[in-house]
């Protein structure tokens, strides 16, 4: 009893420790949501100076810790004035903004001085009415060579688009910082910028691959000097390419693929799922300016209401902790009354013992001192009297006690089955919140945090024993293609459709898992290369046999495979980045195919 009850708590504590992480994710969505929020207001500035001087107070609000509802009222509020402006404006606000964002960020950015004089006059021309087209496209590239500024240290136009303030943006001087430091302040900031800045190019199409591996190398960057070494790179990849900078600025996402890869993103709990949906549809099929406040609205909605939903939970596990506790203190309680029965029993026992010792030596003296039989007789029975008296006092109080004593382990087993039935519908509850939290709602696979949690367990026990043990991580091909088709619901659909090839695909000691976005991940203990690449080489084919149907319309998908085995001296990441470059390979070889870290060796 007592073990299972700390087991029980040790499982309460895991689960509000799952709450916490799901607290943690819902933090870091909203810090996005806020630099979002703060970077979309430019967008609507110079429309009418009220507005300005809203939208001003809006990006002052979400750069400070103010509460999400506060956030909430003056998005609204900024939402109705937009809509009045774009009313009387008849919708020539929409492109006229477009041009004052741009002439303000080259007015704003800090750029060396070779890029500044064009930047004046094309600060010049933006302000025309109406700008000429080409001056937007020669601003948008020369803004993408700004960037590039960040290579050299200076605190460059990055610097001023997701600087949280004036001041920290002039910090990103990162000369003043001793290179190959361990992690710096503001570390997470500046990956997290260059991460979205690269995932942001690469949904724009120009060099995916390789710009995702560096999205992928900046999440693990350590320290500054990392990250720098990564931009050069950046630098290096889209040169590469052989586009322009003009062709990449031009082709940088609008701003509803951004909220839609943020929508994406968010993993909210099932009964949201219609609001996410038709939030889905809505970004999807293009969105007018005027609609963006509103869409911002409804996505801080959402994630209020997930914030409110973590907190309940959280709640409902704690009130029932407590009130476990206070059952267990009670039932203590109980078997400590039960304990004093005993030794009640006890006493009444040794206090009957010694009165029978004094009345019999009672008796035997009057026997020897008796002269006369008459009064030896009364003597006598007037003594065995008492001892009656006695015997009958002394049944009564042992069985009142017994009484009370079986009560109290009625009492007791009642308890014990209110507690057992407490704790099964309780086990249930902790069960599901346990679920969820390792679950991905769109394809009902493991997520990935569940699949970082058990790459660790595997990777523990590979160490030790170093059994045989593969990954495969599998990527749809050409999935923006069918979202741009078909519409995201049936690429959701179709993520959907995958997943079960997977589950069927897979053992049950295998672990498949949505990795994010449309990629998958497969740990499979037990399993070396060859066999990886043989279930690989199933889930492609399955794949490619089922086509998929949305509406009238046959929609064929496929699917590459990188596969890799974990080696002597593998660090727990490794074979997983092996794994991806396989995956590239196959990428690169025309997709629809499997390729192991082996044809990357061969290669080589
Ligand atoms: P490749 O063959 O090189 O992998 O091309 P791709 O188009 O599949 O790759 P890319 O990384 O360019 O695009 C991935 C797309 O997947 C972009 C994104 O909008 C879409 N996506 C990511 N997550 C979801 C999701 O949950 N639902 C839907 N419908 N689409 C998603
Ligand atoms: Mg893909
Ligand atoms: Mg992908």
């Amino acid at each position: 009893m007592v073990q299972s009850d700390g087991e029980w708590k040790k499982k309460y504590f895991d689960s509000l420790g799952d709450l916490e992480r799901k607290e943690k994710h819902w933090q870091s969505v909203e810090s996005t949501l806020r630099r979002c929020i703060s970077r979309l207001s430019f967008v609507g500035d110079g429309m009418t100076p009220q507005l300005d001087d809203r939208l001003e107070q809006l990006r002052n609000r979400v750069r400070g810790e103010q509460d999400t509802r506060a956030l909430l009222r003056l998005v609204e509020d900024i939402a109705g004035r937009a809509g009045q402006v774009n009313a009387t404006q008849n919708g020539v606000a929409a492109s006229a903004s477009a041009e004052s964002f741009l002439s303000q960020l080259l007015e704003e950015a800090t750029l060396p001085k070779a890029l500044a004089k064009r930047a004046s006059k094309l600060i010049r021309e933006l302000k025309r009415s109406p700008a000429p087209p080409e001056s937007v496209k020669a601003a948008k590239a020369l803004l993408l060579e700004a960037l590039q500024s960040v290579t050299t240290g200076k605190p460059g136009l990055m610097g001023k688009l997701f600087a949280k303030d004036k001041e920290s943006s002039s910090q990103a001087d990162t000369k003043s910082r001793p290179a190959g430091m361990s992690p710096v302040d503001g570390l997470p900031e500046a990956r997290d910028v260059f991460v979205s800045l690269v995932d942001q190019l690469a949904s724009a199409g120009c060099g995916p691959l390789e710009l995702r591996k560096l999205a992928d190398q900046a999440g693990r960057a350590e320290n500054q000097q990392a990250l720098d070494d990564l931009v050069t790179e950046l630098v290096k990849v889209l040169s590469d390419t052989g586009e322009t900078a003009v062709q990449v600025a031009a082709s940088l996402p609008p701003v509803d693929q951004v909220l839609l890869q943020l929508v994406q993103r968010m993993d909210i709990s099932t009964d949201q799922e219609p609001r996410i949906q038709s939030l889905k549809t809505r970004l999807s099929g293009g969105i007018a300016e005027v609609d963006i406040p509103p869409i911002l609205t409804e996505l801080l909605q959402l994630f209020e209401h997930a914030r409110i939903q973590a907190e309940e939970e959280r709640q409902e596990v704690e009130r029932f902790l407590l009130q476990m506790t206070e059952q267990l203190q009670k039932l203590d309680q109980e078997v400590n009354g039960i304990g004093s029965v005993g030794t009640q029993l006890a006493d009444g026992q040794r206090r009957m013992d010694s009165e029978m010792q004094s009345q019999v030596s009672h008796l035997h003296a009057t026997v020897q001192q008796a002269t006369d039989l008459d009064e030896l007789k009364s003597t006598i029975a007037e003594r065995l009297n008492l001892i009656q008296d006695r015997l009958r006092g002394h049944k009564n109080e042992t069985e009142q006690l017994v009484q009370g004593f079986e009560q109290r382990i009625d009492l007791l087993t009642t308890r014990l089955g209110d507690m057992e039935q407490e704790t099964a519908t309780l086990r249930e509850h902790v069960e599901q919140a346990r679920v969820e939290a390792f679950t991905d709602a769109l394809t009902g696979l493991n997520n990935r945090h569940a699949f970082d949690c058990r790459l660790e367990e595997e990777y523990a026990r590979w160490n030790r024993y170093e059994y045989p043990l593969s990954m495969i991580v599998v990527d749809v091909d050409h999935f923006k293609k069918v979202n741009d088709t078909y519409g995201h619901l049936a690429g959701d659909k179709v993520l959907h459709v995958i997943g079960a090839h997977l589950r069927r695909a897979t053992r049950k000691v295998d672990f498949p898992a949505r990795y994010g976005g449309e990629e998958f991940v497969i740990l499979l203990p037990e399993v070396d290369l060859q066999g990886a690449r043989t279930v690989a080489e199933k889930i492609r084919q399955a794949v490619e046999e089922k086509p998929f149907h949305s509406g009238e319309s046959r929609v064929n998908i496929t699917v590459s495979c990188g596969v890799a085995s974990f080696r002597k001296g593998d660090g727990r990441k490794t074979p997983f980045e092996r794994a991806d470059e396989a995956l590239y390979l196959a990428k690169r070889e025309g997709r629809n195919r499997c390729r192991t870290e082996e044809q990357i060796e061969l290669q080589a």
